[in-house]
């Protein structure tokens, strides 16, 4: 295996929304797509993000969609958030 984007993985136009992908930890098939906050190790909280988790080692994986939202947030101050969704 010779992939360079191990966090991207490869999405079909399924659309199914129970979709099961094989974990590139684990090797089981055990992700599952879920919406959940995620927090990474350098302070950033992206609430209710749609990604993939092994239910296996809890790995997770960020699709393009999620790689855009956690781009997006990671370029605006946690501070300047607050009033999100204000008129
Ligand atoms: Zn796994």
């Amino acid at each position: 295996m010779s992939s360079s984007r191990r966090n991207a993985p490869r999405m079909s136009k399924s659309r199914s929304k129970e979709k099961i992908l094989t974990c590139p930890t684990c090797g089981k098939r055990t992700m599952v797509r879920v919406r959940k906050t995620v927090r990474f190790d350098d302070g950033l909280v992206i609430p209710r993000l749609l990604h993939y988790e092994c239910r296996s080692c809890r790995e997770q994986l960020f699709d393009d969609h999620a790689m855009t939202r956690i781009e997006e947030a990671s370029l605006v101050p946690i501070e300047n958030s607050i009033g999100d969704g204000m008129p």
